[in-house]
């Protein structure tokens, strides 16, 4: 395969030893490790707790010190705990979790705020990616089909320039294979004549908010309905029950973080 013996001395045998395949992969390796270090140096990865500089090549949302911060919450190991009982006698729920608890002037806090209104995006990816992990590692999402993410007012949509639910739902997508449909659940603007309505009939429009266009190809799925982070779950409950219409469907929801109330 190789021509050794006509090699002058050892090191032109050695070079010759080596496949051309394996040089250019060597290259490569190189050439990507080299440009990173050289985006690093210009845009470097900021933690999204404290602002700090993470080490090159470091994906990770939040530096060593913000982890030490930061509750984890494992709700997602269980089919009943404080998610889902905020959803009794509200939404049928299959399985439910945030990643984080939230608590005030924690690095969570600051991530969700950056991610909101500090045109932070990849904040909500990061978060999404390694919830997807844990989730997997769980069992009970494994079913999963489809991430569907609450979708934005319209104008709020494009005054940010994107939707923080949906970021997280792509990263949640990226590690666990599964697509997001984020055009299925809409939230229709308010009509001239809703704004013309007194103060409670607006209320109880709420519930005329959310739509779902082109169910049927939902039918009969495990959908996993996802938003930033849980409080009172009024809107996860209106996007909830507007997918409940689709014949068959289970539902699991996540947030990246739950709020005390
Ligand atoms: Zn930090």
């Amino acid at each position: 395969m190789f021509d050794i013996a006509g090699k002058r001395n050892i090191f032109e045998a050695l070079i010759a030893l080596i496949h051309p395949d394996m040089l250019q992969r060597t290259f490569f390796a190189f050439a990507r490790e080299t440009w990173t270090g050289f985006l690093h140096l210009l845009y470097p990865e900021l933690c999204a707790g404290c602002g700090g500089e993470l080490p090159a090549g470091n994906d990770a949302c939040f530096c060593l010190h913000c982890r030490m911060k930061v509750s984890v919450s494992d709700m997602h190991l269980t089919r009943e705990n404080e998610f889902t009982n905020r959803f009794w006698g509200r939404l049928p729920v299959e399985s439910a979790a945030a990643m984080y608890y939230f608590s005030r002037k924690s690095p969570v806090q600051r991530a969700l705020h950056q991610l909101k209104y500090h045109n932070k995006p990849e904040i909500g990816v990061k978060i999404g990616r390694e919830f997807g992990k844990r989730l997997l590692a769980s069992g009970l999402y494994r079913s999963v089909e489809a991430i569907i993410p609450v979708p934005l007012h319209p104008r709020k949509e494009r005054l940010r320039g994107y939707n923080q639910s949906t970021m997280f739902a792509r990263g949640l997508a990226e590690t666990m294979e599964i697509p997001v449909l984020d055009k299925v659940l809409v939230r229709q603007a308010y009509t001239e004549t809703q704004t013309r309505k007194k103060r409670m009939d607006r209320f109880k429009n709420m519930h005329d908010v959310f739509g779902v266009k082109k169910a049927a190809p939902l039918a009969g799925k495990h959908l996993l309905l996802v938003d930033d982070v849980l409080t009172t779950g009024a809107t996860l409950e209106l996007c909830g029950q507007a997918l409940l219409a689709v014949p068959d469907i289970r539902l699991s929801l996540a947030t990246m973080a739950i709020a005390v109330i």
